[in-house]
């Protein structure tokens, strides 16, 4: 097989599918009309529509902690379709730093106390989540009711129940509501996907996903803040990476707790964890998270060969192979083009490809993986 020429290709279905949007936008001027009067309405509306298109959306991010400010807020200097409007802190000395930095103004900066007064800025059309897991469905319900698009970081929640409440707001004020799903937007975790997809290597046997990080502290280790430990916070890119590398949801999943090293650090989450997901259609998938070893990694066994990501859930420097052949893909910004998308979905009036729908999901796959943990049973998954 030809590497160079399906990897090019594949990058570029990716950009097609971030720019193909926007079209959408400009459809509905296509049908002419007899009056003048008529055409200088449609001409007018076109040209709202055309404004609305090339109008930057407002971001505003709630929570300034190292992934808003270390990701989001850089990735938003290079956002076309999105800019960084407000921020959400309850730190003053943040909010002063951060305006300086970049140039937002103080009627766009709100704390937690007056985060409903944000239903008064037509500055902010979209609501970034970025707090501890366990406070992403109350923001995320205010952030609706505020008539804000929001998009969500992962873990969704940390209940299927909470998830539900979190659509149900979003959908009863008519706003759109994505998760911060980043390796949607990435080249080579797209590569899996269309590998998958296209059965390239024949039927896929076999899934390894394995992501662990060391020297975690703060509220991780918490588990009324985290909603629980490795799985909640690198294990959920082992079961979307199982989910989209198959294109199937699993049916049942079996999970035992590693040992702890560290008993006092851990003493309310577990340090790791490894687990199993059978597939409908036989997929085996393997899958393994941790608090205290390095593993980045997503690998597919199929029937004619293999194909793998390693490291496969960075912001950069991912590397992927197949049994034909390495992958290359130009580097790109991962946020920059998550929030970019997510901007021509809500100017488009098109759904997210990561919608909170995905979110909950991945949050009931949690759910069941604990149960397994914590009875030792095999725990099935029914999907309706
Ligand atoms: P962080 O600890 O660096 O930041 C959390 C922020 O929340 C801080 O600014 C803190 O002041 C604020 N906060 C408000 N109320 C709080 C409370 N009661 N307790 C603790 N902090 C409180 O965490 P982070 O790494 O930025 O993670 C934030 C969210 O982003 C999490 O949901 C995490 O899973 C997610 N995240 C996603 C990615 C990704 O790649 N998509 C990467 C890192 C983190």
């Amino acid at each position: 097989m030809n590497t160079t020429l399906y990897t090019r290709r594949s990058f570029l279905d990716t950009s097609i599918r971030l720019g193909v949007s926007s079209a959408t936008v400009y459809a509905f001027s296509a049908l002419s009309s007899c009056t003048s009067k008529q055409k200088q309405e449609e001409k007018s509306e076109e040209k709202v529509a055309t404004n609305q298109a090339e109008r930057k959306l407002g971001i505003a991010l709630v929570g300034l902690g190292k992934y808003a400010s270390e990701q989001l807020a850089p990735a938003l200097q290079e956002t076309q379709q999105c800019y960084l409007a407000g921020i959400v802190t309850g730190t003053p000395d943040k909010a002063d730093k951060w305006k300086k930095k970049y140039n937002i103004p103080e009627k766009n900066v709100y704390n937690y106390q007056t985060f409903d007064q944000i239903k008064d800025n037509p500055d902010i059309d979209i609501v970034y989540v970025v707090l501890p897991n366990a406070l992403h469905k109350e923001y995320v319900v205010r952030a609706a009711q505020a008539g804000k698009h929001v998009i969500c970081e992962k873990p969704m929640a940390i209940t299927v129940d909470e998830c539900d409440a979190m659509i149900d707001a979003c959908r009863k004020t008519g706003k759109l509501l994505s998760i911060g799903y980043r390796l949607h937007f990435d080249p080579y975790n797209l590569e899996m996907m269309k590998l998958g997809k296209e059965k390239t290597f024949g039927k896929i046997k076999l899934v390894i996903a394995e992501d662990g990080m060391k020297d975690v502290d703060g509220w991780r280790l918490d588990k009324t803040l985290a909603g629980g430990g490795a799985l909640v916070d690198v294990g959920i890119y082992c079961v979307q990476g199982v989910c989209y590398t198959t294109g199937l949801e699993p049916v049942a999943v079996t999970a035992k707790e590693g040992p702890k090293k560290d008993k006092k650090k851990f003493a309310s989450i577990e340090e790791s964890l490894t687990w199993e997901m059978e597939m409908p259609d036989g997929t085996v998938a393997h899958c393994k998270s941790s608090y205290s070893e390095e593993l980045n990694k997503l690998r597919a066994e199929a029937e004619n060969g293999w194909f793998q990501l390693e490291p496969a859930y960075e912001y950069k420097g991912l590397k992927g192979e197949t049994s034909s052949g390495k992958m290359d893909f130009p580097k790109v910004n991962q946020q920059a083009r998550q929030m970019d998308d997510f901007a021509l979905a809500v100017k488009g009036n098109r759904p997210s490809p990561v919608p909170g729908e995905m979110g909950r999901r991945d949050v009931k796959i949690l759910q069941a993986i604990y149960e397994s943990m914590h009875t030792g049973k095999k725990v099935e998954l029914k999907w309706t």
